[in-house]
């Protein structure tokens, strides 16, 4: 039992994070107690702010506040090139790593047929959207499409499956090189290991 309803609240809800069991929950609980009160409603603020203020790019499907998001309309980055990744912590990763300067897509997750994602989950119409021509028949401007999904066995899947789709369409297709090791997730690769993934892409033949 807690001495206070809403400290066992609090508790309850941090342990639903990942990565946060009970000890940390309690131990977060209790610095948040003993913090300042300002620091304290800041960050309650900000998780209030990305829930009611950020949502995803219509286009590449990042989290943003405006959409087209950032990344899309950076006159900086080349339109030319694409690199599809799983989820916007990728993304995250890989602008950390500064080793790409084109433009995203997120797929929202991989194949994974037996837990239940399938093509139609994640965000495949959109990306073939991105490779045809405009309405008013101007022919897209991408040249490259990087496939960046994960290197375990739904990633390979789901890379295999986009360059089928793919092929067709006359679209240079490449998938990043062995660099990230088999069967880890490219969110938590280092920067050093994501540039040489990178830089080491091969054209999917
Ligand atoms: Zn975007």
């Amino acid at each position: 039992m807690y001495s206070s309803k809403y400290l066992e609240l609090l508790i309850e809800e941090l342990e639903k994070l990942p990565s946060i069991g009970t000890k940390s929950a309690q131990r977060l609980a209790l610095h948040l107690l003993r913090a300042p009160r300002e620091d304290v409603l800041r960050l309650a603020d900000s998780i209030r702010a990305i829930r009611e203020r950020v949502g995803f790019c219509s286009r590449c499907g990042n989290f943003t506040e405006q959409d087209p998001c950032l990344l899309c309309t950076d006159p900086n980055r080349d339109g030319r090139v694409i690199c599809v990744v799983e989820q916007p912590g990728d993304v995250l990763a890989l602008e950390r790593a500064a080793a790409f300067r084109g433009r995203y897509h997120v797929l929202g997750g991989a194949l994974a047929p037996l837990e239940g994602t399938h093509p139609d989950n994640l965000r495949i119409r959109e990306l073939l959207e991105r490779l045809r021509p405009s309405a008013d028949g101007e022919p897209s401007e991408v040249q490259e499409v990087i496939l960046a999904t994960n290197p375990n066995v739904a990633g390979e899947a789901t890379s295999l499956y986009l360059h089928r789709l793919m092929a067709p369409l006359g679209v240079k297709i490449t998938r990043i090189a062995r660099g990230v090791p088999m069967g880890s997730d490219l969110e938590y690769s280092d920067q050093v290991t994501l540039a040489r993934a990178l830089e080491g892409r091969r054209e999917v033949e």
